[in-house]
C-alpha cells in the first residue's frame, strides 16, 4: 500500500540520508531505496530528538527502546526480498517505522510490541499517515503470532540468544526471516530461508540490538 503524502520540508534531509547512508553503502534494492524516501521517519521519532531523524544512528523512542539507524533498517529490508502479495510479521514494533516501510513493501503486516505505550504511539502515527494493511499487536513476540501464520517474511527488531523456534515454525515454505542473535552487546544479523521444510542460515552483518524480553505475562491481544 502506497500512502499519499503532502509536501515536507524533511523531504531533501530524507534524499541525502537515502543517497549517502544506504545507496553509498551499497543498499541496491530499489523498492527498499523508493519506500525509504518515501515514508517521514521523523513523524516517529519524539519531539526533542526530531532534528536528528535523518542521522546516521539510532535514537530514543521511549521505555528505553530506540528506533534503529537507518542503514541497519534498510539492510534488514533488503534481506527480506519482499514481494508486494506478502504478509509479513515483525517483532518489536518500537516506533512502527518499520511497521510502515513493510507496509509499503508487502501486503499485509502484522507486528507485536510487548511495550503498550509504544504500541498505542505506533497505532497512532500509522494510521494518521494513512496505513491499512498493519496491525500492531500488544505481546510477547518470542512466541510469534500463530493466528495469522504462515508467514512470506519475518523481521526480529531485538536482539535474541537464539533462534526463536515458533518462528521458525511460522515461516512459510521459501519464506524469510531476519534476525540479530547473539549475547546482549555484539550480535549478528543472520539470514534464515526456509528450503524443503528446512532452515537455511546465512550470516550478514555484526549489529548492536536491544534486548528480546520473552515470556511477557501479557496475553496477546
Ligand atoms: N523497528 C523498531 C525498533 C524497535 S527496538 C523501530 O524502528 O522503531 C525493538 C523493540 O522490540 C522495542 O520496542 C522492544 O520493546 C520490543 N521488544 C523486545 N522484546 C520483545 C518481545 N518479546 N516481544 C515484542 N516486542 C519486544
Amino acid at each position: 500500500m502506497i500512502a499519499a503524502y503532502q509536501y515536507d520540508p524533511f523531504a531533501t534531509l530524507r534524499e541525502r540520508m537515502v543517497q549517502s547512508q544506504l545507496r553509498a553503502r551499497g543498499i541496491a534494492d530499489e523498492r527498499v531505496l523508493a519506500a525509504m524516501l518515501r515514508v517521514p521517519r521523523h513523524e516517529f521519532i519524539p519531539e526533542r530528538y526530531r532534528d536528528q531523524a535523518y542521522e546516521d544512528h539510532p535514537l530514543p523512542i521511549g521505555e528505553g527502546q530506540t528506533i534503529s539507524q537507518p542503514y541497519i533498517v534498510a539492510s534488514m529490508l533488503e534481506a527480506l526480498e519482499l514481494k508486494p502479495e506478502d504478509r509479513v510479521l515483525e517483532i518489536g514494533t518500537g516506533s512502527g517505522y518499520v511497521t510502515a516501510l513493510l507496509a509499503e513493501l508487502a501486503a499485509e503486516v502484522f507486528s507485536i510490541e510487548r511495550h503498550a505505550t509504544l504500541a498505542a504511539e505506533a497505532r497512532r502515527v500509522l494510521a494518521r499517515l494513512g496505513y491499512t494493511n498493519v496491525k500492531v499487536i500488544v505481546g510477547d513476540g518470542t512466541r510469534g503470532f500463530p493466528p495469522c501464520a504462515p508467514y512470506d517474511a519475518i523481521t526480529v527488531a531485538a536482539a535474541a540468544p537464539e533462534l526463536p523456534e515458533p518462528l521458525l515454525e511460522q515461516l512459510a515454505e521459501g519464506g524469510r526471516m531476519i534476525v540479530p542473535i547473539g549475547p546482549p552487546d555484539a550480535q549478528q544479523l543472520h539470514l534464515i530461508r526456509m528450503q524443503n521444510g528446512r532452515p537455511e542460515i546465512t550470516l550478514r552483518e555484526p549489529c548492536r540490538f536491544v534486548p528480546l524480553v520473552p515470556n511477557v505475562n501479557e496475553t496477546v491481544e
